[in-house]
């Protein structure tokens, strides 16, 4: 159902359709599911969430908030040696973040574990499952290969009564870590190597952060996922594409046991240049020290992005615009920092800052006298109103907005030339004062009162026009500037014998210290969101603290991604 229409049939949507919004608009319209839209977000708790998790967040949630349906989330946590609260606090802190709700829906997978042995003693009952003594490597030889069939199991005919009698004691703790398994009873000559008895038991004597010492044994994935779906009344379980060959087992399982029968809909992993999206690889470099945490800003997680300064309608946006399809693909991360810069570029305020200050003295401005000037707090949003800024006989430019020889297609400041210092006055510059080493370490400039506003009475123009922060009046802050974390666009792809490690980018992280921000700055606090005018789009830090400022560059103000378009619109 539409929610902005409750009354609209759902099979006249308006706007971008893809493969699988199809697919529930046509169960509707069959009452497939009595007319229930229910899917579900399961993340396995063994690491933080990264952009490509936000592509199915928004793909689970946004479907079924569009069809008045419910999403879960729900904690893939069978497997008990990698889990840790730690990452399942981040998950939720995440998902809220992109600006999702589960309500009163959130499940663990071990919530069932109970149930999932009751239904494994079921299939047991019925002949569909036996105990396994053969070991993990033997299980591997014995599986075949996708031309050769598999053999059985010695153990494959066990009687019921003994298969009863010996998953219960494997329960029990009676029998060491991998010396047996419980095993469905399926078809070794299956085309599909999920098919060929899989494993759906194992035994792991290890503490789960939620069942404590409770259980010695552990389900599979596949025998708990379509199991968890189904309990849950999971219409649409949609999943990435690595899952296709699994679904003959997802359906084996719950027609087998005669429940409640999910749909599994596979889509598309996402995948961006010059980016690594596994969990496992990320945590390599949070613990190798290659990054500062899961959150440190040039990371693909959610943590990560959104200290650098990105929005989740920016993210939400991205996701909707690369869409759902059956065959994997990769997207430009410029497309990503395009939607960042659209957002920003809307909400976030425009202030003044200098990041590698040059001081300019204006010999003419009365010793001692402030003038407030006013500035635009955002151009593309009228309601945002105006600030004052303090103007004085001291300024601070950016260096690269002084050149003593500048070169012919320069209009910036150099001796002799004038220019407009933004919101302020023209000023021209009379000389500079140089170190010992010939370097300009200020420039004097005289400015004309009567241009107060940024305008010349008599009409004469400048070509350029620069920011500026007063020296008496500046915030002292530190600037990190981030640039890609990778120097390949597929950082897994690497020369003879090296590891993804040696594709990291050495430049990407530089700390600025000593850079000179307008007073209006020293209010923010970590997560606030600023253009600074000409450089780009800045967050306030978390690591700031009273006395001391940071920003991170959440992205350039060049657009990198409108470039490519063009390229693409050429061809
Ligand atoms: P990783 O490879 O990063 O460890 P995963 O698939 O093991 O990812 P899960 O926690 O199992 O991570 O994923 C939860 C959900 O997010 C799954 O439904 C999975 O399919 C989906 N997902 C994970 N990575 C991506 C991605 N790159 N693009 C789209 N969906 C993804
Ligand atoms: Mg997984």
């Amino acid at each position: 159902m539409n929610p902005s229409n409750p009354t609209a049939p759902a099979e006249t949507p308006t706007g971008p359709s893809n493969f699988i919004r199809d697919i529930v608009i046509e169960d509707l319209k069959t009452n497939k599911y009595g007319g229930r839209v229910h899917t579900r977000f399961p993340p396995e708790p063994n690491g933080y969430l990264h952009i490509g998790h936000a592509k199915s967040i928004c793909l689970n949630f946004g479907l079924a908030a569009e069809f008045g349906g419910k999403t879960n989330l729900r904690f893939d946590d069978t497997n008990p040696s990698k889990e840790e609260t730690e990452y399942v606090e981040s998950i939720l802190t995440d998902v809220r973040w992109l600006g999702f709700d589960w309500e009163d829906r959130l499940f663990y997978a071990s919530d069932y574990f109970g149930q999932l042995y009751a239904w494994a003693v079921q299939l047991i009952k019925a002949g569909k499952a036996y105990v396994d003594d053969l070991t993990a490597d033997e299980i591997r030889q014995y599986r075949g290969t996708l031309t050769e069939p598999g053999r059985e199991s010695p153990y494959r005919n066990r009687s019921v009564e003994e298969n009863v009698d010996l998953f219960e004691r494997m329960r029990a703790g009676e029998f060491p870590d991998g010396s047996r398994t419980l095993r469905a009873k399926i078809d070794m000559a299956s085309r599909n190597l999920n098919m060929r008895d899989p494993v759906m038991y194992r035994i792991l004597h290890a503490e789960h952060h939620r069942t404590g010492d409770a259980w010695c044994i552990y389900p599979m994935y596949d025998f708990a996922h379509g199991q968890s779906d189904s309990m849950e009344r999971i219409t649409h379980s949609i999943c990435t594409l690595e899952f296709e060959d699994h679904r003959p087992l997802y359906n084996w399982y719950v027609e087998q046991l005669g429940i409640f029968h999910p749909q599994q809909i596979e889509f598309d992993r996402l995948n961006l240049t010059y980016t690594l999206l596994s969990k496992r690889k990320l945590l390599q470099l949070v613990e190798g020290g290659y990054v500062r945490g899961w959150d440190d800003p040039r990371m693909p997680t959610l943590s990560g992005i959104r200290r650098r300064g990105y929005t989740p309608e920016a993210v939400r946006n991205f996701c909707a615009n690369v869409g759902v399809s059956k065959t994997n693909g990769i997207v430009e991360l410029g497309l990503l920092e395009h939607y960042v810069r659209e957002d920003l570029n809307k909400r976030a305020p425009r202030a003044m800052a200098v990041l590698r200050p040059l001081p300019v003295v204006i010999d003419n401005y009365p010793e001692g006298q402030v003038e407030e000037m006013e500035a635009v707090n955002n151009p593309e949003d009228a309601a945002a109103g105006t600030r004052a800024v303090p103007f004085s006989r001291v300024l601070y430019i950016e260096q690269e907005d002084f050149r003593e020889d500048p070169p012919k297609q320069y209009f910036r400041l150099s001796p002799g030339r004038e220019v407009r210092l933004r919101y302020a006055y023209f000023i021209k510059c009379t000389g500079v004062v140089k170190n010992g080493n010939g370097e300009v370490t200020e420039v004097h400039c005289t400015y004309d009162p009567a241009t107060r506003g940024g305008n010349a009475p008599d009409g004469r123009k400048v070509k350029s026009t620069i920011h500026w922060v007063s020296a008496a009046h500046a915030v002292d802050a530190e600037t990190r500037l981030y640039d890609y974390l990778f120097t390949k666009e597929n950082p897994g792809e690497t020369g003879g014998g090296q590891d993804f490690t040696s594709n990291l980018n050495p430049h990407s992280l530089e700390i600025l210290t000593g850079c000179k921000l307008e007073p209006s700055l020293a209010a923010a606090t970590p997560g606030d969101r600023y253009q600074f005018e000409r450089l780009g789009y800045f967050c306030a830090d978390p690591d700031s603290a009273p006395g001391k400022t940071v920003f991170n560059r959440t992205a350039a103000l060049r657009d990198t991604w409108a470039k490519i378009e063009r390229r693409g619109d050429r061809r």
